[in-house]
């Protein structure tokens, strides 16, 4: 496999970009080598700058459920531009949008569209303290909501990939009024919120964590959240940003039946366009500027391009089928996966929600991230590279999810497992 002209421009982009990316996650810094320049995409695959062709289980870290340039999505966003990119101008778009995710979020009564997942959260949690007149957050160890000031404590994605526990130019009074506590022990949280639960303005989680590898709640454990929060007046903030579309069509508040104040979502509603939104009870929302006092604003916020590919997307993902058909892509994955590690007896845990999936190279079960943190990382980069090599793409790190769309065919995947089966016996 050449990647003379990818080691080229990483050269160049070392000279002009920090680290070589725009995100420290892309750096390849969990798995060791140099990442790879991509010149297009389109279904389930990806071309280099070198002409290689991979399989693509990233999919810009999870918003193409469509897979790459799906014509249905090219064809509005041509159209949108045609008509001109950006107005700061209502445009009837939003209200599409809106409405959409409204239908399929029955929680969400009203929403708020912004430019990305990390504005989407740290908006909510100005609202939620705004709304509650309380400062102190909680938030789950190992759970990442973006990279607002308030959010970066034990934030799990690339500062766990990084190893980055506490980040510096974070004001030490932020980190004060952010709260930890462990992702599916209710105990814990508990006690958290006896302690200071009259001062806190909103717990906020990743329903199924997605930053951390993929790690499940546990039964009753959102439950029991939504109970706690409740009690002390806290809000509870799900952040759907990766779940939204893709643990199910309603996200992980549909599929574990938990009704939370606030949600927030990003990736998928926007197609592959920057894009984030947040949006729940109206009594609460309607404390957001214009309407309120809690300011929050966007010169590109639901802007004609993002909404297009937004609602593009969304046609497709809610045709007949189609949501199923990239969920069973990840079961098929999943399955295959599973089955070649138990033959090569390498030691798996394998986690699954929707068309979001996850590997961990541990011989356990992996509830918290104390426990992904147990994983052979080591373990992790080889199959990484081996599976590279054979032109396949997963994350460059073990605590990131897999992702499928509906792209990815059943000949497709069975290419993949057939490369896992020649990596896991190195492996093993
Ligand atoms: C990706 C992600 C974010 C941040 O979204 P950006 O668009 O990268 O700012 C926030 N929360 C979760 C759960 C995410 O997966």
């Amino acid at each position: 496999m050449r990647n003379d002209k990818s080691l080229h421009l990483w050269e160049e982009a070392n000279k002009v970009l920090v680290g070589g990316v725009n995100s420290p996650v892309r750096a390849f810094k969990g798995v060791g080598g140099t990442p790879f320049f991509v010149v297009s995409g389109l279904g389930a695959h990806i071309t280099d700058v070198d002409a290689n062709v991979y399989t693509d289980y990233v999919l810009s870290w999870g918003p193409l459920v469509l897979g790459h340039a799906h014509p249905h999505v090219v064809s509005a966003v041509c159209r949108a531009m045609e008509n001109g990119a950006s107005f700061g101008i209502p445009t009837e778009g939003e209200i599409r949008l809106a409405e959409r995710i409204r239908a399929r979020i029955p929680s969400i009564k009203k929403v708020r569209l912004v430019n990305s997942g990390t504005e989407a959260t740290m908006s909510a949690i100005r609202l939620a303290r705004g709304y509650t007149g309380r400062d102190f957050i909680v938030k789950a160890e190992g759970c990442y909501h973006g990279h607002a000031d308030t959010l970066l404590a034990k934030a799990g994605s690339g500062l766990a990939t990084l190893g980055i526990p506490t980040c510096p130019g974070v004001p030490s009074m932020h980190a004060q009024h952010t709260l930890t506590m462990p992702f599916n022990d209710l105990d814990a949280a508990k006690e958290l919120f006896s302690a200071h639960g009259d001062n806190i303005a909103c717990l906020i989680i990743e329903p199924v964590a997605g930053n951390m590898g993929v790690v499940l709640p546990q039964p009753g454990y959102l439950k029991g959240l939504r109970a706690l929060t409740a009690r002390y007046g806290a809000l509870l903030i799900f952040d759907e940003v990766m779940t939204g579309f893709r643990v199910a069509l309603g996200g992980a508040q549909e599929r574990y039946n938990v009704t939370p104040d606030l949600t927030t979502l990003g990736k998928v509603i926007g197609g592959g366009l920057p894009v984030g939104a947040y949006g729940g009870r109206a009594d609460i929302m309607d404390h957001l500027a214009p309407l309120g006092p809690v300011y929050q604003a966007g010169t590109l916020a639901g802007n004609p391009l993002t909404t297009s590919a937004g609602l593009a997307t969304l046609d497709i993902l809610e045709q007949q089928g189609a949501f199923e058909r990239a969920k069973a892509a990840m079961t098929t994955l999943s399955e295959g996966l599973g089955e070649i590690a138990r033959e090569t007896g390498v030691p798996v845990f394998q986690t699954q929600a929707g068309s979001m999936g996850c590997l961990f190279f541990h011989d356990g079960p992996v509830h918290n991230y104390t426990d992904a943190a147990k994983s052979d990382t080591a373990r992790y980069a080889t199959f990484f590279h081996g599976m590279l090599h054979r032109a396949v793409y997963f994350a460059p790190s073990q605590f990131e999810a897999c992702f499928t769309s509906i792209a990815h065919d059943h000949g497709t995947i069975e290419k993949t497992l057939e490369a896992a089966r020649e990596v896991f016996k190195e492996l093993g």
